[in-house]
């Protein structure tokens, strides 16, 4: 899963990035509204997290903008601000949430984590393919019912793996869901991953569930 943080204070921006790298996410991050509008439109980001002031351009019009131009992933503003209109204006510009600072690094996870999975009625929190479940809210997985000790990484990875299970998935896809802006597509860091998954599945009898498509990438079968 891949955010988005634009906030122009430069401590609040790296604090969030790094919190949310120690999580598996890939974080990048941009310091003003029309680095934000630009780098939004130009990759495939999961979630925009918008300050509300920001110098350029302001986190209302760049969410009004990017709305307008047909930008799906979720958005929650951050402001100082706490007034019942400015709430108003961010929700009614397509936010899809609010949270006003300061806030607790906790809360802030809790929110990107339930947008980021926005599950129909009924949905399981609980991603299954063949013998393999990830637990999303808990952030564990399991193989027949074994925990898998997997870190944030290889959680991410296997993550979006299972949500493709069946599809094969090719290594930019990967890096654009998986690895932030900065990911140099020259290195064999994703084949070391998989290769990582593979070992800890090997243990528990099931490393050939992931398969390599030659000439494409990769895929997760059950
Ligand atoms: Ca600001």
């Amino acid at each position: 899963m891949r955010i988005l943080i634009a906030e122009d204070e430069k401590k609040i921006a790296e604090f969030i990035r790094r919190g949310l790298k120690e999580e598996g996410y890939a974080a990048d991050a941009v310091h003003n509204g029309p680095d934000a509008l630009r780098l939004a439109e130009e990759n495939p980001y999961d979630l925009l997290l918008l300050d509300v002031m920001l110098p350029g351009l302001d986190g209302v019009e760049v969410c009004r903008r990017l709305r307008g131009g047909g930008f799906s992933a979720p958005i929650m503003m951050l402001t100082a601000r706490d007034r019942v209109e400015d709430k108003v204006k961010g929700l009614d510009s397509g936010a899809n949430d609010y949270l006003t600072k300061p806030f607790a690094f906790e809360e802030l996870l809790a929110r990107v984590r339930a947008l980021l999975r926005p599950r129909p009625a009924g949905e399981a929190a609980v991603l299954k393919a063949g013998r393999l479940e990830l637990d999303l809210p808990a952030h564990k997985a399991r193989l027949d019912g074994k925990p898998l000790e997997l870190s944030a990484k290889e959680f991410s990875l296997l993550e979006y793996l299972v949500r493709n299970k069946g599809r094969a998935v090719t290594r930019t896809m990967i890096a654009e869901h998986v690895w932030d802006i900065n990911f140099d597509s020259g290195t064999n860091v994703i084949d070391v991953y998989i290769n990582y998954l593979r070992r800890k599945l090997e243990k528990g009898g099931a490393g050939g569930m992931i398969a390599t498509v030659r000439g494409k990438g990769y895929r997760l079968s059950e």
